[in-house]
């Protein structure tokens, strides 16, 4: 049996572009380059539509680079689909990063939390986590 996971349509994700073949030539020539944005692989169900989260992400710089960058390790292990969408500011990025890492976390690859943008101090918009955080602050 397959592990059971939540499947979700990209809009669950709030990533509206996708899902698309993950594949170089289709990375170029859908997602612009030295754009930010957020993005998510991972695979469509055998018997079915829809998108299966397994990896979450977001690039301040270079939204394609980033895919680019994960072409390997997603071919490793079989995830064949993603979606993204562009952003207007690495807050955005990252509010909406930590948003979809808190949704899936149980089913996604991610092992570490997003990280804010570049010089800021911007905290995590997930009260638990955020509780979480001062709670290991503290120690
Ligand atoms: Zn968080």
């Amino acid at each position: 049996m397959p592990p059971i996971e939540y499947l979700s349509r990209s809009p669950g994700l709030g990533l509206p572009n996708g899902p698309y073949d993950f594949r170089k030539e289709i990375v170029e020539s859908t997602v612009l380059s030295r754009r930010a944005g957020n993005y998510s692989i991972g695979y469509t169900p055998p018997m079915g539509a829809g998108f299966v989260p397994k990896i979450v992400g977001g690039s301040d710089e270079d939204l394609q680079q980033e895919l680019l960058q994960q072409l390997d390790i997603a071919a490793r292990r079989g995830y064949d689909k993603f979606v993204f969408k562009y952003v207007n500011s690495p807050e955005e990025r990252f509010e909406h990063e930590c948003l979809n890492y808190h949704s899936f976390q149980q089913q996604l690859d991610n092992k570490q939390h997003p990280q804010p943008p570049a010089g800021t101090k911007l905290s995590c918009p997930d009260r638990v986590c955020e509780l979480f955080f001062q709670h290991t602050n503290d120690k």
